[in-house]
């Protein structure tokens, strides 16, 4: 019998397709975006370390060799320091080809975290903390409830940053509708230029029936983007984009058009088959040559 437990539905990061996913904790610390219904039905918790324990030794013994590990749910970087490093430190110890350890944070997690503690983390394997924050823009931010600013975001972001621990971010195209894109993608231009992170992922916002931001677009309170629209709203962002050795990432099953690019090594190619996409208003594929290989 498979030895780990899964609660409810388990997201991860598609890059963490091939790793062995531990459910440390049980839905979102927050889970208050307005956009977001993942772990609307979950209490979040942080699950008892003994039980954790007794799965992570018992599939330890079924794949000894087992290099990545994806912690779950929402946001296990809401694991207490002490406990967290308890944990990683058991990962060591029971997986000795471990590489890796990976999970989704919130940016009031990291700024519950001192620079010190993230080093810490990072030196019992803590490889990448993937950090929806979906917009860079105070007044977007304020409306889905993410519960924290710009300036706390970069806050937390520099934390991480200065502990050598590596940034995936997530944003959402088309979150602010219509009425708020420019801003939407000037704002999170510019806060992304702050955080520098080292990978950038983009989602096409599909909004989820029963949230907050689904009844808005319902209601007319916002305008959905068309396609084209999604697309111009990039390229305003990637314009805005200075970030100096960036993988970006915009091909989830929800984009439109699937975008691969080192930014700031492509931008200026990127920029230019954005504009050639948006003028032909013609799907395709961004992924050219200068864009393979990645
Ligand atoms: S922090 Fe993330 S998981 Fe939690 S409610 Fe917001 S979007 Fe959903």
């Amino acid at each position: 019998m498979y030895p780990v437990k899964y609660e409810g539905d388990i997201y991860r990061p598609p890059s963490e397709a091939k790793s062995l996913i531990l459910q440390a904790t049980i839905g979102c610390s927050h889970n208050r975006c307005t956009f977001c219904g993942m772990y609307k039905r979950k209490k979040f918790r942080v699950r008892e370390f003994e039980e954790l324990e007794k799965e992570i030794i018992a599939v330890s013994q079924m794949m000894p060799r087992t290099r990545r590990i994806f912690l779950a749910d929402g946001n296990a970087l809401a694991i207490p320091f002490e406990l967290l490093s308890r944990i990683l430190q058991l990962l060591q110890d029971a997986f000795p080809k471990l590489e890796r350890v990976s999970l989704y944070g919130n940016p009031q997690d990291l700024l519950e975290k001192s620079v010190e503690q993230l080093r810490e983390l990072k030196n019992l394997k803590l490889g990448i903390i993937y950090l929806g924050i979906e917009s860079g823009s105070a007044a977007v931010l304020k409306e889905i409830r993410k519960g924290v600013t710009p300036q706390q975001i970069a806050e937390g972001a520099s934390r991480a940053k200065q502990a050598g621990v590596p940034l995936s971010i997530t944003v959402i195209n088309g979150l602010a509708g219509l009425e708020g894109t420019e801003e939407h993608a000037g704002e999170t231009a510019s806060l992304l230029n702050k955080i520098d992170p080292e990978y950038l992922g983009l989602l096409s916002l599909m909004t989820v029936p029963g949230t907050t931001t689904h009844r808005c677009f319902k209601e007319g309170l916002l305008t959905p983007l068309s396609p084209w629209e999604l697309l111009k709203e990039i390229r305003m962002m990637v314009e805005g984009l200075s970030l100096t050795n960036c993988v970006f990432r915009a091909n989830h099953a929800s984009n439109y058009l699937p975008i691969k690019a080192v930014l700031s090594r492509d931008k200026e190619q990127l920029l230019a088959e954005l504009d050639r996409v948006i003028a032909k208003k013609a799907p395709g594929s961004l992924k050219s040559e200068y864009l393979r290989g990645l």
